[in-house]
């Protein structure tokens, strides 16, 4: 064992010897040779260290920064460098591949790196088109074109607030990104109505920044949040059991709510979702933004969601429907009804599956069908295609891992202090950090005590 070790250690010193020797004789070193050569010998090299810039020696160069203009080009962003139109189209072919140049925008990053004497020849230049990522026109050569994508840092970061006016205005002044209001929005669509939150209620929201060079370019994940609403708590975990990200809550149930598959049962699909289709009875190419289920007149209806009914009346065309505002992304509509069920009013809450009115053919009809209407975020969409992530709660198999988890992040949000007044509302920064962006999720793994 001792032999092997020494004979191991002697071959290290040799190869730094020999490494040394190399340096000795070969003046371009690439950085990563310099510092083994110093780390291993500790001998005085003179080190040249070039200055870098988008990974390009700038040492000899002038640097121009600037930004895109509105409505400028790349021929006029160049010409101010006496670059000539030849060229410039030169540049745009060469980069087809990598970067079509007539998508630079106003308003973004571009840096300029000319010969230092004086003709100032361009010999470079970059565009940034976000902050995760930048594109190098290399013109000292051959034109060369390519992005390079900087790496993303994801730090936790917690937020606290209670709500005085609206949420948004709260989370706002804790110091949240509009992004953020929005992917909380999402983890709660079938909890909590975002625009008709009270007054006292409160959140505090573990999440991901994504970090480039220090700034903050966007959000991750949620990890874990806590909404007091209306004085009852919901929390959402996020958790990945191999079906995709999701969110459960203490008890491991999914807070996403499936629809039901269809309305009705029905014997077969008449008219499917379609933006032209000959109309039987106006005789005429419309569009037809539902799904038209053939069934015997009286067949009951069922709402495909929990919700609450927002019209329930006659129209000409449509018939007697009814309308179901399920959160405030998904509401659903059903045409052309023989009889509404009773009790169905604007105002009523209908649980997922109960009957709110019989098939009939009232209205534009040409026979007895429903015709059944599906908006998405304020857009009619074929519900036929629309995609509803799953809802299954933790499987037995994942239960253990996900209360170890679970508990953690519950023991974390109740460290959290609730500050309750508005102006006392903070973004509190542990800059921990949790991982790479590149890598699979391994909070799972991380969070299991
Ligand atoms: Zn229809």
């Amino acid at each position: 064992m001792k032999r092997s070790l020494i004979s191991l250690f002697s071959l290290i010193a040799i190869s730094a010897l020999v490494f040394a020797g190399l340096s000795y004789y070969q003046p371009l070193l690439t950085e990563t040779e310099l510092s083994v050569a110093e780390d291993s010998l500790q001998v005085e090299t003179v080190a040249y260290e070039p200055t870098l810039l988008y990974g390009l020696v700038v040492d000899n160069l002038q640097i121009f920064e600037q930004t895109v203009k509105p409505n400028q080009n790349l021929s006029e962003i160049l010409s101010a460098y006496n670059v000539p139109t030849q060229m410039v189209y030169q540049i745009a072919k060469a980069s087809k591949e990598v970067f079509d140049v007539r998508r630079i925008l106003a308003h973004k990053k571009v840096t300029v790196l000319c010969a230092n004497d004086s003709a100032q020849s361009v010999k470079a230049f970059v565009y940034e088109p976000s902050p995760l990522e930048y594109v190098v026109f290399d013109l000292s050569d051959s034109i060369k074109v390519y992005k390079q994508e900087r790496p993303i840092e994801v730090k936790e970061k917690t937020i606290v607030g209670s709500i005085e006016s609206s949420l948004w205005e709260s989370m706002m002044d804790a110091g949240a990104s509009p992004e953020l209001f929005s992917v909380l929005h999402d983890v709660y669509a079938w909890q909590i109505d975002f625009f008709r939150i009270q007054k006292g209620d409160a959140f505090k929201v573990i999440y991901e920044d994504k970090i480039v060079e220090g700034q903050s370019v966007g959000v991750g994940r949620i990890l874990a949040a806590e909404f007091s609403h209306m004085g009852n708590p919901y929390y959402a975990f996020y958790y990945n059991q191999g079906s995709g990200e999701d969110y459960f809550d203490e008890e491991g149930n999914s807070l996403r709510k499936a629809f039901l598959k269809a309305p009705l049962n029905y014997s077969r699909i008449s008219s499917r979702f379609s933006y032209k289709r000959f109309h039987p009875v106006q005789k005429r190419y419309k569009a037809h933004l539902g799904t038209d289920y053939a069934a015997p007149v009286g067949t009951p209806i069922m709402s495909v969601g929990d919700g609450v009914i927002v019209e329930a009346t006659f129209g000409k065309y449509n018939g007697n429907y009814v309308k179901v505002r399920h959160n405030s992304t998904y509401t659903t509509q059903y045409l052309h009804m023989s009889k509404i069920a009773s009790g169905i009013k604007p105002g009523t809450k209908v649980r997922q599956g109960q009957v709110i009115g019989y098939v009939g053919k009232t209205g534009l009809a040409s026979g007895p069908h429903l015709c059944f209407r599906f908006w998405k975020g304020g857009q009619q969409v074929d519900a036929m295609r629309v995609q509803i992530p799953p809802s299954e709660p933790i499987k037995e198999d994942h239960r253990t891992a996900y209360m170890g988890v679970m508990k953690v992040w519950m023991h974390r949000l109740q460290e959290v202090k609730n500050t309750g007044e508005l102006p006392k509302n903070t973004v509190e920064n542990p800059i921990v950090l949790i991982e790479k962006e590149e890598s699979a999720s391994p909070i799972n793994r991380l969070m299991i005590p």
